[in-house]
């Protein structure tokens, strides 16, 4: 389990933490090895999660674009909508292996605090989620999700108002009640373990795609895109896939693409930095202050970005691109017509993709884009933006 991914990540973190970071990363070394702990993931991941989740021909959309085939990964069909589940799982299972009896998290979309929130019911753990009262407004459905399944959700009104001050209320907390508290962080970011133990947990999504493309048309997909906020889906979709031929794509968020808006480009706009407890690229001033980030889709609307990403950018195994508020929301009422399917905001960032790359490629490649999640949360916002022209 890698602490460092070139020169990023590591755990920036004061000393009262440390502690905890090196009990969690204990824990994750001997849970991986034990049968039983990884019998009761799958079993819950299976029964209770409704994995595995299909690898699905987007016949209609492919005819549309006239060029590559589009196959869509769906994590939408999860429990609680994305693939946010997996990694709350199975760090629900750990938090209760250690003896920890509170649950804490941050969100942005709500999708994580969803997720958190439906494990800890299920654990039956104590669940805090902070959340910043712009994404609250925001995300009204998931807010009510969150508290209908039995979680207190702490409004964060500092900074920005979304997940990176959310982050850092968590943080605030955690140091406070480190013994009985397990922090179940949403991403593929923070200090160490945390960048490479959610990567585990979300890898069964690039698995179950190489498993399925290989029974399908017998090899790994040409092209493969996930949208990245902190990049747990991308990395997860990834992480499988690296030492295959596939060309990898991940998906910023370009935000409203006026001149210099920064959007929440963390690997196409910024420069490394340390944030969050860990060393990455990110959106920062002259001065290392966090500039603020703008997108239509809160999942991905994040300064930083997951540590390994950082690295993969660096070496050029994949290739970061961004697609603006415009792109995501066409994409998303495009995929709605064609597929009947309303992908989350975020997601509809790699559909974005998929649209733009299709058409140059011939009719005998596949693209396979990750749907990290469904659209229902995003349905006021959508219709509040109308479709673009
Ligand atoms: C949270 C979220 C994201 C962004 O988070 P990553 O860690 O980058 O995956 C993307 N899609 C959906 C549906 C989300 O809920």
């Amino acid at each position: 389990m890698p602490e460092w991914y070139g020169p990023y990540g590591g755990a920036y973190v004061p000393e009262t933490l440390v502690p905890a970071l090196e009990e969690l990363a204990t824990a994750w070394t001997e849970a991986r090895r034990d049968p039983g702990f990884r019998r009761e993931f799958q079993r819950l991941a299976h029964d209770w999660g409704g994995r595995p989740t299909p690898l699905y021909f987007a016949e209609n959309l492919s005819r549309e674009l006239g060029g590559a085939q589009v196959y869509l990964k769906r994590e939408d069909l999860l429990h609680g909508g994305a693939h946010k589940f997996n990694n709350a799982l199975g760090q629900g299972l750990l938090a209760r292996r250690l003896g920890k009896t509170r649950l804490i998290a941050e969100t942005g979309a709500g999708q994580h605090g969803v997720a958190t929130a439906m494990v800890g019911a299920k654990l039956s753990l104590e669940t805090i989620v902070y959340m910043g009262t712009v994404d609250m407004e925001r995300q009204k459905p998931n807010v009510l999700r969150m508290r209908l399944l039995g979680a207190t959700v702490r409004p964060v009104d500092q900074g920005t108002r979304t997940l990176k001050d959310a982050i850092n209320e968590a943080l605030r907390d955690w140091i406070t009640n480190v013994r009985s508290t397990h922090y179940l962080l949403g991403s593929a970011v923070g200090p160490h373990p945390f960048p490479s133990m959610v990567a585990d947990f979300q890898s069964v999504i690039g698995r179950e795609i190489l498993r399925q493309s290989r029974a399908l048309w017998g090899g790994p997909p040409d092209v493969t895109i996930a949208c990245v906020g902190g990049g747990s889906n991308a990395i997860g979709t990834f992480h499988p896939l690296l030492r295959t031929r596939t060309q990898l794509v991940g998906v910023e968020a370009g935000g409203d693409g006026r001149r210099g808006s920064l959007g929440a480009a963390s690997l196409g706009r910024g420069r490394p930095g340390v944030l969050h407890g860990m060393r990455t690229y990110l959106l920062q001033d002259r001065e290392g202050q966090i500039l603020p980030t703008e997108s239509v889709a809160p999942g991905l609307d994040y300064a930083g970005v997951g540590p390994e990403h950082a690295r993969l950018h660096d070496s050029g195994r994949v290739r970061y691109t961004t697609a603006s508020d415009r792109e995501a929301l066409r994409a998303f009422h495009r995929l709605a017509r064609t597929e009947g399917i309303l992908p989350a905001l975020e997601s509809s960032h790699a559909v974005a993709e998929a649209i733009r790359l299709a058409p140059t490629l011939p009719k005998t490649q596949r693209i396979v884009v990750t749907l990290s999640g469904r659209g229902d949360k995003d349905l006021e916002e959508v219709e509040r933006r109308g479709v673009p022209r």
